[in-house]
């Protein structure tokens, strides 16, 4: 659906909480804060509230250890073409995100090529934008919905990693 875009304007839930972060973990490292559609990309804006912004070696292992394959995912930057796999440690969270989420629309739909790719959106602010291509046949909002299952699982796996939250 060419143009659609859903998603809250504005106030995170974050905002209208008294700032508890040196008390208690952040429930919620990752928090989707807008996503939309057009013809060719579903995007989701990423807030990231976990301490660190990047992978760490042990939050790469409980991934791996749920997602091998995610190993094995191509993976383009700057840097030149690579594996994800050897990149996953240090990769930025919503990096990881764009990853597990491609990862479970593979599984899903065996067979699908699908692309993706994360870039700052305000570095001050720790927000991102994912997006990613889906193939004829796959519709916007359940590239959305899958987006949202991976968030899921990642802020799971940050809860349990040591060093993630806070
Ligand atoms: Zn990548």
């Amino acid at each position: 659906m060419a143009g659609a875009s859903v998603g809250s304007n504005g106030n995170l839930p974050t905002n209208q909480q008294p700032d508890q972060s040196s008390v208690a973990p952040h429930p919620f490292p990752l928090i989707i804060i807008e996503q939309g559609s057009n013809a060719r990309f579903a995007w989701v804006d990423i807030a990231i509230r976990a301490s660190e912004l990047t992978v760490t070696p042990e939050l790469a292992a409980r991934l791996l250890e749920r997602y091998p394959s995610l190993a094995l995912h191509a993976c383009k930057s700057r840097a030149g073409a690579s594996t994800f796999g050897e990149r996953l440690t240090g990769a930025l969270l919503p990096h990881a995100l764009e990853h597990l989420t491609i990862e479970l629309l593979v599984q899903a739909h065996p067979g699908c090529l699908f692309a993706g790719n994360t870039r700052w959106l305000e570095r001050e602010e720790r927000t991102m934008r994912v997006r990613i291509a889906a193939p004829q046949g796959i519709s916007a909002l359940n590239v959305i919905e899958t987006f949202s299952e991976a968030l899921l699982q990642l802020n799971e796996m940050l809860a349990l990693s040591k060093g993630q939250t806070g």
